[in-house]
């Protein structure tokens, strides 16, 4: 089968592999919308170390094909939402841990497509545990806002129940590309009150404030903490970090107030060393939680982010700002997802077999 991915570092292209078969308990999946997601781009330029002849991609709709013996719920022509993250839900981690189930069996473990098969941008791929991990696509939902359940929302909302952010809290959230756009309407569902963006790209800023963003703040107009600050002068209740490097973090710190909470989705490079200045976390008693988090996956995880949407809470289709037809325009979506234009937010590829 034809798939599009990393040839090696820094070197996108086409690849032939061979088609993926199902396990007892797996089922196999046409594509039929895809999204390239940032981390598509930093793991083809080695973000997470060197990577070579592997299918990229993780967020899809398609159609099961084929399914194992034993799985119950699914047959060949449902059309399914596939969570990027489909845990070994037999693991001691998983069921222990509840919605942090991204590491089933260490670091990450449960992010499956890519990083231990192949991933999404191909004519087939593997899903483990299909029961578990596979929904139903819902006949009131457009599967390009269904597409966005399975990485954005879930890593988006996810930041916002790591901060555990409450009513009326004020909320900074650093970075508004597509995640931190999530971040923020996810904040505003959980009722802060303030909620201060750090971002510049003008679509995005305006996503933003239709997502409940009160405030902007820009972090090419020099110290984003000053700015903050000038803005609530005692700190915010929760800073929520989706954009920006290593020295974000102490940026984060800085800005929220003792007793408050720093939270991260954010990826880092594999050559970051974070460096927090110990007056910054009150010496190491400042009763500032920092937590950091991946994509939780799983049906009953991705159903209750398509419930949000059936029932008109948030739309995150306003996401896609470019749509590509055709199995072969993945090549043009990456790449475009790559340059980052000023005007994107995210592409989506409609397939039709
Ligand atoms: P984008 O690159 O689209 O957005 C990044 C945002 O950060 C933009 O708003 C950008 O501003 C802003 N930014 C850039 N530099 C700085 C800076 N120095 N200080 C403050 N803000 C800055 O990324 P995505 O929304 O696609 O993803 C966000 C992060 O989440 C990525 O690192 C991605 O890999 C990661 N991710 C993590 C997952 C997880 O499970 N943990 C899952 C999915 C993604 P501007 O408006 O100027 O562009
Ligand atoms: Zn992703």
């Amino acid at each position: 089968m034809k798939g599009y991915g990393v040839i090696k570092t820094d070197q996108p292209g086409w690849l032939e592999k061979e088609r993926p078969v199902a396990g007892p308990l797996d089922a196999i999946i046409r594509p039929t919308v895809i999204a390239p997601c940032s981390s598509d781009t930093h793991f083809m330029h080695g973000g997470a170390g060197p990577m070579e002849n592997t299918i990229l991609g993780h967020e899809a709709v398609g159609e099961v094909v084929e399914t194992g013996e034993l799985v119950r719920n699914f047959k060949p022509g449902d059309k399914v939402v596939i969570p990027c993250v489909t845990p070994d839900w037999t693991s001691k981690y998983t069921q222990l841990n509840g919605k942090r189930n991204a590491h089933d069996h260490g670091m990450w473990g449960s992010f499956k497509l890519v990083a231990a098969k192949e991933g999404t941008f191909a004519e087939f791929f593997h899903v483990n545990m299909a029961d578990a991990n596979l929904v139903n696509l819902p006949d009131d939902v457009a599967p390009e806002a269904a597409l966005m359940t399975v990485d954005m929302m879930s890593t988006g909302f996810h930041a916002v129940e790591l901060a555990d952010v409450g009513f009326g809290e004020t909320v900074a959230v650093i970075g508004i590309g597509p995640v931190g756009l999530m971040v923020t309407a996810g904040a505003q569902l959980k009722g802060a009150g303030r909620i201060i963006v750090v971002g510049t790209r003008p679509n995005c800023v305006k996503i933003a404030r239709e997502y409940g963003a009160t405030d902007v703040v820009s972090y090419k107009d020099g110290d984003i903490v000053k700015q903050v600050k000038d803005l609530v002068g005692g700190g915010v209740d929760k800073a929520i970090i989706a954009g920006g490097n290593a020295a974000t973090l102490t940026q984060a710190i800085s800005m929220v107030k003792p007793g408050g909470a720093v939270a991260s989705i954010n990826y880092y490079d594999t050559a970051d060393t974070f460096s927090i200045p110990a007056p910054v976390w009150g010496l190491g008693m400042s009763d500032i939680d920092i937590r950091c988090g991946f994509c939780p996956g799983g049906a009953a995880r991705i159903e209750k982010l398509l419930n949000l949407i059936q029932y008109g809470r948030v739309d995150p289709a306003k996401l896609i700002t470019h749509r590509f037809e055709g199995f072969d325009k993945i090549e043009d979506a990456f790449l475009l997802m790559d340059k980052k234009t000023p005007d994107l937010i995210k592409p989506a590829v409609f397939i039709k077999w």
